[in-house]
Parts: structure tokens; C-alpha cells; sequence
């Protein structure tokens, strides 16, 4: 028998560790499957979300720039991809082309593990307004934050996003770090800032809490400039490697029909992999 396929489309898509992450857990569970890196660009995305079934996909993953894509194109979505108007794991229900989006998932999944007392803080600083930001701040809602500062390098698209939600998100441009800082219990990076070893954002984390917690989405490297500045300062820090496991778990399951683990030996498989 045919085993089941499933891919993780980008462009560029050399880059991903989705199918370290899905063969890892394809082996482990003994499933007769394969998941594919598939690079596709912008002009040819839509005829591949319409044609993957013929080429033996029953779903997959999809990466950057094709998230916003991948919402349009679907037939059926799950609430929390059409609040967060991008799709980031497809699968086929009948012949209708479905969609959820797991980033919000893996963000809170991943402070669940790390730091068990995340969701009892009151204010929350993003930096950072493009498209995880969005996943990010309906996670802090949904974990009961009641302030979200959110600023950007470009102030207007802080606002522009904070401009879909209530009073509680609060935008505004990066030089508002240094007052904001102080009262924030939970501090996000969610710019690409720091991304394979740039200086990052220059931060004066003394002003910081030492009860605050610091969390990054880049995790090349696994300890950005961000993280280990904040660890100097003596806050707690969470790595951006765990939301990437945990934003694939939803995806293998509905397409294996496996609900796979992560835990340290995965983990491990993919430092290994980053350090290379
Ligand atoms: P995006 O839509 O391209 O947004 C990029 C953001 O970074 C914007 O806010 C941009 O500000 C800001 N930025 C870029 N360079 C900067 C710099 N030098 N200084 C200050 N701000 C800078 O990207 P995204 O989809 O939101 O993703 C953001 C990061 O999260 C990426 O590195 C991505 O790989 C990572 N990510 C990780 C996970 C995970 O599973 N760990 C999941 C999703 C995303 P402007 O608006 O001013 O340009």
C-alpha cells in the first residue's frame, strides 16, 4: 500500500526543519508516510494548492510567503485561521480545501512546557507587528493579559494590526521600549531581528523585571542577542525551537493520524541540525 504524503511549501523552502521534525516522527511512529519540502513561488502557488492531491499530497504545511495565500484559497477554515486571516496547515476534507493555523497553538504550547506561570501576568511588550505577531497577540488575549503593548520599526503597521483588536492592544514605535519595559511581565521578540546572528534589537533589559519572562520567535540561533541579554538581566528565557515543534503537532496528526510528542529527543535532532 501507497503510504500517505504531506509537504511543507515556501519560497524559499531550503531553510525548513519541518521535514526533519515530520521524518522524525514518521520513523519513530512506523507510519508508511513521507513529508516533502515543495519550493513554489508566489505565481505558482495557487495552481499548487489546487492541484497537491493529484500529486499524492494529502496535505501540508505552508511557510513563508504563503500563508495569506493559503487562507484564500481555502474552501473551509478553522476559527482561528479566519481570525487570524492566514493558513499555515492544509488538508483536504472531501474535495474542499481546509485550513487552520497552528502558530498561535505552538506560541502557548511552548510556554505551557517552559514556564508554567506565564499566563497569570497582567502586561505583555511585542515587539515586532508583521504576521506571527498577529498569532502572538490572540494567544496573550486568550491567556487573560489584560495590556498588550505593541511596537514596531514601523509604528503605523502597529497600528494598523492593533487596529483589529480592542483598547487592550496598544501600538506605537520602538522608542517606547525604554518606558514600556518596566512593567512588562512577559516580553515577546517577533521581529526577525537577531535572525542567523544579526546584533538584533539593542535593548537596556536593566529596567526590566527580574520576575519578567523574555521569549523570542527566531531561533537562529536558539539563543538570540535578545534571549541572552535578557538572561544576563536574570530573567527567565524561552527559545522560539519549541513553538516550531509544537505549531507541526496539529499538522501530523490530521494527516498520519498520529498525535506525536515533543519532547528532548526531538528536540535534540534539531539543535544537532541548527548547529551544523
Ligand atoms: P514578517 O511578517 O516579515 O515581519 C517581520 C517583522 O520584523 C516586522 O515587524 C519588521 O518590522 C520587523 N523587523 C525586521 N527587521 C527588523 C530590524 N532590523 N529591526 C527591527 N524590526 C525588524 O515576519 P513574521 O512572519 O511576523 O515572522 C517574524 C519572525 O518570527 C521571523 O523571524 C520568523 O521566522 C519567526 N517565526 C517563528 C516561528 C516559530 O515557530 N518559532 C513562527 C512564525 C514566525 P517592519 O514592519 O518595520 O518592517
Amino acid at each position: 500500500m501507497t503510504g500517505r504524503s504531506a509537504f511543507v511549501v515556501g519560497w524559499p523552502i531550503a531553510h525548513s526543519r519541518s521535514p526533519l521534525i515530520h521524518g522524525f516522527w514518521l520513523k519513530r511512529h512506523g507510519i508508511d508516510g513521507d513529508y516533502r519540502a515543495e519550493a513554489v513561488p508566489p505565481d505558482a502557488i495557487d495552481a499548487f494548492f489546487a492541484s497537491f492531491a493529484e500529486r499524492g499530497y494529502s496535505g501540508g504545511n505552508v511557510t513563508l510567503p504563503h500563508k495569506e495565500a493559503a487562507f484564500r484559497a481555502c474552501g473551509r477554515l478553522t476559527p482561528v485561521a479566519e481570525r487570524l486571516q492566514a493558513a499555515n496547515t492544509l488538508w483536504l476534507d472531501g474535495e474542499t480545501l481546509s485550513g487552520d493555523n497552528t502558530d498561535l497553538y505552538g506560541f502557548t504550547a511552548n510556554l505551557d512546557e517552559n514556564v508554567s506561570d506565564w499566563r497569570g501576568g497582567e502586561r505583555a511588550l511585542i515587539l515586532g507587528a508583521g504576521g506571527a505577531s498577529r498569532a502572538v497577540i490572540e494567544a496573550l488575549i486568550a491567556a487573560g493579559f489584560g495590556t498588550v503593548d505593541l511596537l514596531n520599526r514601523t509604528p503605523a503597521r502597529a497600528a494598523a494590526l492593533a487596529a483589529h483588536f480592542g483598547k487592550a492592544v496598544r501600538p506605537g514605535g520602538l522608542d517606547l521600549v525604554p518606558k514600556l519595559l518596566p512593567s512588562a511581565d512577559l516580553i515577546i521578540n517577533a521581529t526577525s531581528a537577531g535572525l542567523h546572528d544579526d546584533a538584533g534589537l539593542a535593548i537596556d533589559w536593566q529596567a526590566a523585571r527580574s520576575s519578567a519572562i523574555a521569549t523570542d520567535l527566531v531561533y537562529v540561533p536558539l539563543v538570540t542577542p535578545f534571549l541572552a541579554a535578557a538572561a544576563d538581566r536574570g530573567l527567565r528565557i524561552v527559545d522560539g525551537l519549541g513553538m516550531l515543534l509544537h505549531q507541526a503537532v496539529p499538522g501530523f496528526e490530521r494527516w498520519f493520524g498520529v498525535r506525536p510528542e515533543v519532547d528532548a529527543e526531538i528536540r535534540a535532532l534539531v539543535v544537532a541540525d541548527l548547529a551544523r
